[in-house]
């Protein structure tokens, strides 16, 4: 079947719930794509941040193909190895103490959901507690992370959302604090806001948080989900600031394309909130999933990937800076490492589509940010590969 035939079957077939580009990709090597007519695309999305090792690396395929030989599933009802190490490793790079495996970054998000509100309940037996968290946000599309998700676009058609959810603006520690009461059990937001346009926090309003939490005894939850695991530079992006969350989630390259996802909290949370009987999934950290997870934490260190985002993000930060000189619709660039966007005054999807066209891949975050977030593993000679293609896609606009 020809790859227009294959997108018109799946338009019959698939639920609609995506707008996709006229593409069907078959195969990856590397940071380059191809689609079923054989066309090499360079890859500066990595399938929405989570590619972070690039596609087909040897290791982490055979570490796969190994465990799917020796056992696949069992449930959380027994130990598995791989579960134990994957725990083990994601501790030592995260500085947390507890870790529950999940399937995706909206049910690590439930997770943290409910640790929360049961850090509260178990402090005064109410059932009325309260969660900050950010105008903007994306926290995932199941009901308790689409409550705490700062867009109404995405929530309209969907209330009602759990209860108790308020929203402040980040970067703006009044609207934060202004909306603290002593129902207050946690406060969440991004790091790094992703969807929501690439805004990282800003150290003073980190550091501010941590401390107002710290006083009120309110859980500080950070979604480390699309800017952890290395792509702003530190393991997670948190550690930059020099403040350590209660309560963390991460997926996307957490399993480098295994569907996985965790939320990690500390010894003090773990005593005082979920326990034996509250939460559970049959999946989760199944040894597959598991499996992958470890061999992507140990590949980071073998292949050496923090180093690499170090050296390559400033050359892209440079790179992209010449776009936004060069281009008086290109308004201005934002991100930490290599979780950059570049905001336009005009739509970026008709640029994006021409892009596609001329064998490159990227992504909007919102209608009018151009987001770059490629593997990990990317090279200078690549970044000068990509701004040569959205250049001449720039061009066409001016
Ligand atoms: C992608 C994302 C989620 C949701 O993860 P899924 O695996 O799609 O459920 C949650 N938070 C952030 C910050 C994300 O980028």
């Amino acid at each position: 079947m020809s790859m227009q035939e294959y997108i018109e079957e799946a338009e019959k077939d698939l639920l609609h719930t995506y707008n996709r580009y006229q593409v069907v990709m078959d195969k990856g090597d590397g940071v380059y794509l191809y689609d079923l007519g054989g066309k090499k695309y360079l890859d500066f999305v990595a399938g929405i941040a989570v590619f972070a090792l690039g596609y087909h690396n040897e290791a982490y395929n055979n570490a796969l193909k190994d465990q799917i030989d020796k056992l696949i599933h069992t449930s959380n009802y027994y130990y598995n190895v791989p579960a134990i190490e994957a725990a083990r490793k994601i501790k030592k790079i995260s500085g947390m103490d507890r870790v529950f495996f999940t399937n995706s970054g909206t049910e690590a998000i439930e997770g943290a959901i409910k640790t929360a509100r049961k850090y509260g309940f178990l402090k005064d037996g109410k059932n009325d507690h309260e969660i900050i968290t950010m105008n903007h946000s994306f926290h995932g599309r199941s009901m308790g992370a689409l409550s705490v998700t700062g867009n109404p676009k995405y929530q309209e058609a969907f209330a009602p959302m759990i209860g108790n959810i308020k929203f402040a603006d980040m970067n703006d520690y009044d609207s934060v604090e202004k909306l603290v009461t002593d129902k207050t059990c946690a406060i969440l937001f991004e790091t790094v806001q992703g969807e929501g346009g690439i805004y990282p926090a800003e150290t003073e309003f980190i550091q501010k948080i941590r401390k107002l939490c710290d006083e009120k005894d309110i859980l500080l939850m950070l979604d480390e989900i699309q800017c952890g695991m290395g792509r702003t530079g530190t393991m997670f992006a948190w550690q930059k600031y020099g403040v350590k969350p209660d309560v963390m989630t991460s997926a996307k390259a957490l399993g480098c394309g295994v569907p996985v996802g965790a939320f990690m909290m500390t010894e003090r949370v773990a005593q005082k909130s979920l326990e034996a009987g509250d939460h559970g999934t049959t999946y989760g950290g199944n040894p597959l999933a598991a499996a992958a997870i470890s061999k992507v934490i140990d590949l980071f260190e073998e292949e050496h990937v923090l180093e690499n985002v170090n050296t390559v993000a400033p050359y892209l930060e440079a790179k992209l800076d010449e776009m936004v000189a060069k281009y008086d619709f290109i308004e201005t660039r934002r991100g930490v490492g290599l979780m950059q966007g570049l905001v336009s005054t005009i739509p970026v999807n008709p640029i994006i589509n021409r892009a596609l066209e001329k064998g490159l891949v990227l992504i909007n975050a919102g209608s009018n940010i151009i987001r770059f977030v490629p593997p990990l593993i990317i090279k200078k000679e690549h970044v000068d590969e990509m701004i040569a293609i959205l250049d001449t896609c720039l061009a066409e606009y001016k």
